[in-house]
């Protein structure tokens, strides 16, 4: 239950947000101003209308509205304004870390120069974190729809732009009809360039397509992963293996991924011992924060303090960072976890 401490709680506590796409989370107010200053045509005169314009039936409409809106990002400083909006935001919910992907060929199709885009991100959240503390990465997330080859150059723009915070490799888009294999031997060489891998997997596809993430690509953590729980071995590996799912309940409502909150499997996964994070995918698009994530799990699953606390530790330790780093970053999250538990009496 969502008594007022717990409440207290949630909005207080200190999180880390793993799964969160930086085109997803543009302001329908900054929208509306850059689709203007851009001169790109977009079907709404006003905040209100922009508004309107974040609905769709299901994962394919939500693609679709998704690539359109992009459209009206075009330049680095539009990057830079986009991220530092994003980094303010999230350290208001006390986001000590975030690690944000950014979706390259949605910016490459129209001829961008995506190295371009990377350094607007990170000057953006290099300003956020002057003012605010926040710690960030950044990670390149492929439309696996366009297929590996056009994967290498990216891969090429991802190696040089580690300088910039870039320390992710991932595939989203598209999960149905393109299955991870092909971009074995991407992943291979993402690894050797030290940046980690993730990819978006079992969120509309079926448990092949998680073991391929984990066999084929070596996946460290997968985004969503939710229809695991359809295989009982893939389950127990996950658990065995701790293998992190980076979960997103409010986009899988949305996206039509699951049906009903009842029928999520977030508490299943949990109970089984899988190592699970809790995150917001598109908040613009879900009509949602990290912290709204946090309330709606409580409300929905029957997560108490404890659980909070697992969930929120679980991404820390999660992070794609250098050891000593992560180390720090978990001693932060534990000693204010333990702070503010003291201090509200749960
Ligand atoms: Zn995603």
């Amino acid at each position: 239950m969502l008594t007022p401490e717990l409440e207290e709680f949630i909005a207080r506590m200190p999180k880390v947000e793993l799964h969160v796409h930086l085109e997803g989370s543009i302001t329908p107010r900054t929208l509306l101003e850059l689709a203007q200053r851009n001169g790109v045509e977009i079907p709404a005169r006003d905040v209100a209308g922009v508004e309107q314009l974040f609905r769709y039936r299901n994962f394919g409409e939500f693609l679709t509205v998704f690539m359109n809106l992009a459209r009206a990002i075009v330049r680095g400083s539009d990057f830079e304004r986009l991220a530092y909006e994003l980094g303010i935001a999230l350290a208001e919910q006390n986001i000590l870390y975030a690690e944000v992907m950014l979706s390259p060929m949605q910016h490459l199709r129209r001829g961008m120069d995506l190295l371009e885009t990377i350094e607007g991100t990170a000057t953006g959240f290099a300003q956020a974190e002057r003012e605010t503390g926040i710690m960030w990465r950044i990670a390149l997330d492929y439309g696996r729809q366009y297929g590996p080859d056009q994967a290498w150059e990216v891969l090429e723009v991802a190696r040089r732009a580690m300088p910039y915070g870039v320390v992710g490799w991932s595939i989203g888009g598209n999960e149905i009809g393109h299955p991870p294999e092909p971009f074995a031997e991407v992943f291979a060489n993402a690894r050797k360039a030290g940046l980690h891998v993730m990819a978006h997997a079992g969120e509309v596809a079926g448990p092949p397509s998680i073991w391929g993430a984990i066999e084929m690509l070596q996946a460290e953590r997968l985004g969503h992963g939710i229809r695991s729980v359809d295989d009982p071995e893939l389950l127990e590996y996950l658990r065995d293996h701790q293998v992190v799912l980076d979960i997103c309940p409010s986009s899988n409502l949305l996206t039509g991924a699951t049906a009903t909150w009842n029928s999520h499997p977030l508490r299943q996964l949990y109970d089984a011992g899988v190592a699970v994070t809790i995150n917001s995918d598109d908040p613009t698009f879900f009509h949602t924060t990290l912290t709204e994530e946090f309330r709606r799990v409580v409300q929905h699953f029957g997560f108490g303090v404890d659980d909070l606390c697992v969930l929120a530790l679980n991404s820390a330790r999660a992070a794609f960072l250098p050891e000593t780093e992560k180390t720090a970053l978990v001693e932060r999250v534990e000693k204010q976890l333990a702070a503010l538990r003291s201090e509200l009496g749960i």
